[in-house]
């Protein structure tokens, strides 16, 4: 006798359900139509009753405390089902509710009249029913009445429904409002941050609909052109081609794209001139109809102005480098390939379609310079020092040719340099110079010291001869005239030994030595011709070396009679020969006058001299230093100077030792 689930239960409780209306809270509006609905038919339980799966709710209770029941209980549920006005006048007498907990208990039901509560759709949500405990008839007029009142409940329903979904559309459209606020704002700050100039054009005459800050930078504009046709808003540019290459995008469809383009515009009220690399790209429709174009620039300018500095160098370069007849080279020190520029290819003999090797051009060096070359160019790789050196070339049998290179190692990563390279300078003819300076030079001196030797050697004996005849004052004059016999001497000596350097003609006469038992030579040397100053030498441990004793000697005389020159009598002066790796180093350290740190390199030079006070009442022809220099670099050694002025000088050479 129950009423089966009907085919459309389901969407029936799903109707209810979008009424929104189980479990809230009780309404005057509601509890007003049960009052009236027991008021009318004048009953003391009325309810509004809402039938869901298994439970019946009640949304208005009048004459009852519950506010639902379960389903097996539920009169309404036969409304419901039977979408009618269903009576029950005794359910004692009723087999469907006779045994019903609500007939045999509390609140002892016997009448029951339940109007449906229809939905605009159809459905049927529960009902409005009125009950008693005894039997009763109603009046047509009540009847009436009732489904009048079930129909008010209804409509209230429906109204709080549309209520509902009007609330629910306007909270969607708030929702995608923000979305798409959020949405619109993002694409425009990634378009504003983007690292190039951006702008969006729409319509055939190009009106800016958007362009992000560096765009309006470009355009020397602000906000105001939003919304302008791109000739109105940038009459500057109508001269140049691309408002038209624009226009021919948006006809074809085709994107457009230029590198590094030349412009010159207005901008900030004068002429200046841009380089950029811009796009164009169409903006189509799903249906592919051009609508837009998306405007994207690089400023440029900066870069493409510093390769042309930079071409423009290079040009000036190659043609200082071709009217001073400069050969170049460049040495790739990842695969020690060596390329040599035509006029490089000539001094050193080759055809220039060779291929040559670092090893075959360091072959057509003269021989006795092949050791300079290769360790000068050892320092400029390795530590990096400025790579200045001269030799001569043998280009062919009978063809010698001087050169000045000059280079350095640049291009370094974590291993080093990875490039070499630099010029060559033919020398030949100043060298040819020089040789006929030092040949007179040679000449000359060698002329003037057989003479020298003469009066040197007449002075001693006059000297000798007066001394015996008891004349001291002739005695002091011969003995003067000896000395000033012997400084010219060796002056004249110390040009010879120019004059060879200058002609590359000293030549080394190496052999294995003790650098301990020079110094030890030289210390009783010093003993018996200084006298004016203590000089201590400091015990050598033995220190094998492979050089020229005599030239090595001469350069550690030199050394220490520099410092007997240059600090004051009585002050100390210390030698020292400590071995540091792979070389010796020997020292000569006074508490002299010093050099000023800009005369540290020069000293070295041929003929220089450091200018000031002091040194104007000290005699010297700046020869020393230099010829000190030739010996040691020939010996692939290294001689330098560290000083501070006032307080004394250190002078250093350094020797390769023998490794044992
Ligand atoms: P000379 O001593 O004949 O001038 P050198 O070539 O030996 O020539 O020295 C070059 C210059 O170096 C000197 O003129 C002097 O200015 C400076 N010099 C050399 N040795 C010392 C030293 N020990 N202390 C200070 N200055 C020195």
């Amino acid at each position: 006798m129950q009423p089966g689930v009907t085919e459309t239960e389901e969407e029936r409780l799903s109707a209810l359900y979008s009424f929104r209306i189980l479990d809230t809270a009780t309404e005057q509006d509601f509890d007003d139509i049960a009052e009236l609905a027991a008021a009318i038919c004048d009953m003391p339980i009325s309810l509004i009753s809402f039938v869901d799966k298994d439970r019946q709710w009640f949304k208005s209770v009048k004459g009852i405390g519950l506010r639902e029941t379960d389903i097996a209980s539920s009169f309404c549920k036969y409304t419901v089902a039977s979408k009618e006005v269903f009576v029950v006048e005794d359910a004692r007498k009723d087999l469907r509710f006779a045994n019903n907990p609500l007939v045999t208990g509390q609140p002892n039901i016997v009448f029951y009249m339940g109007v449906p509560l229809l939905s605009e759709e159809g459905y049927a949500l529960g009902s409005l029913c009125i009950i008693d405990q005894q039997p009763r008839q109603l009046s047509d007029y009540q009847k009436q009445s009732l489904k009048t009142l079930a129909r008010q409940t209804m409509d209230k329903l429906e109204l709080r429904k549309k209520l509902f979904e009007l609330q629910d559309a306007k909270s969607e459209i708030v929702k995608l409002k923000d979305e798409r606020y959020i949405k619109e704002n993002e694409a425009r700050e990634v378009i504003e941050h983007a690292p190039m100039a951006m702008a969006l054009h729409v319509g055939r005459d190009m009106t800016i609909r958007f362009a992000n800050s560096r765009m309006l930078q470009a355009w020397d504009k602000d906000g105001e052109v939003f919304g302008l046709p791109f000739a109105d808003a940038l009459p500057e540019l109508r001269e140049l081609d691309f408002p038209a290459t624009m226009r021919e995008v948006y006809d074809s469809g085709i994107p457009y794209r230029n590198e590094d383009a030349r412009m010159s515009y207005e901008y900030q009220g004068e002429i200046r001139e841009f380089y950029y690399t811009y796009a164009f790209t169409p903006l189509k429709t799903p249906e592919g109809k051009v609508w837009g174009l998306l405007n994207t620039a690089l400023d440029v300018t900066e870069i493409v102005q510093s390769r042309l500095t930079v071409e423009r160098a290079e040009e000036q370069l190659r043609l200082a480098v071709d009217s001073a007849e400069l050969g170049t080279w460049h040495l790739d020190l990842k695969t020690n390939q060596l390329s040599l520029s035509p006029r490089s290819m000539e001094m050193f003999g080759f055809e220039t379609t060779e291929e040559v090797s670092l090893e075959a051009a360091i072959g057509r060096i003269e021989e006795h310079y092949r050791g300079l070359v290769n360790s000068s160019i050892q320092a400029a790789i390795e530590e990096n020092q400025p790579y200045d050196v001269e030799y001569p070339i043998l280009s062919s049998d009978t063809k010698r040719c001087w050169v000045r290179a000059t280079g350095k190692a640049y291009m370094v990563n974590e291993h080093g340099p990875t490039m070499f390279s630099g010029t060559l300078l033919d020398i030949t003819e100043r060298k040819e110079e020089d040789r006929r300076k030092n040949d007179f030079i040679g000449i000359v001196s060698h002329e003037l010291r057989t003479p020298i030797t003469s009066i040197s050697g007449y002075a001693q004996v006059l000297q000798r001869k007066a001394q015996s005849l008891a004349e001291p004052a002739m005695a002091d004059i011969a003995r003067k005239t000896k000395q000033q016999a012997d400084r010219m001497t060796k002056l004249i000596n110390g040009f010879l030994d120019i004059a060879r350097i200058g002609e590359g003609k000293i030549r080394l006469e190496r052999s294995a030595f003790d650098m301990a038992e020079l110094v030890k030579e030289a210390e009783d040397e010093s003993l018996t011709t200084i006298t004016s100053h203590e000089v201590v030498f400091k015990p050598v441990e033995f220190t094998p070396v492979e050089a020229d004793q005599d030239k090595i000697r001469q350069v550690l005389i030199n050394l220490i009679n520099n410092a007997v020159k240059y600090s004051p009598p009585r002050s100390r002066i210390q030698v020292a020969c400590v071995t540091e790796g792979n070389h010796a180093q020997v020292s000569v350290k006074d508490e002299g006058i010093g050099v000023p740190l800009k005369d540290h390199d020069r000293i070295f030079e041929r003929f220089y001299r450091v200018e000031n006070e002091q040194m104007k009442t000290v005699k010297g022809f700046g020869i020393g230093l230099f010829i000190c220099k030739e010996i040691i670099e020939l010996h692939g050694g290294q001689i330098g100077v560290e000083s501070i002025p006032g307080q004394g000088s250190i002078f250093w050479f350094t020797l390769p030792v023998i490794i044992q």
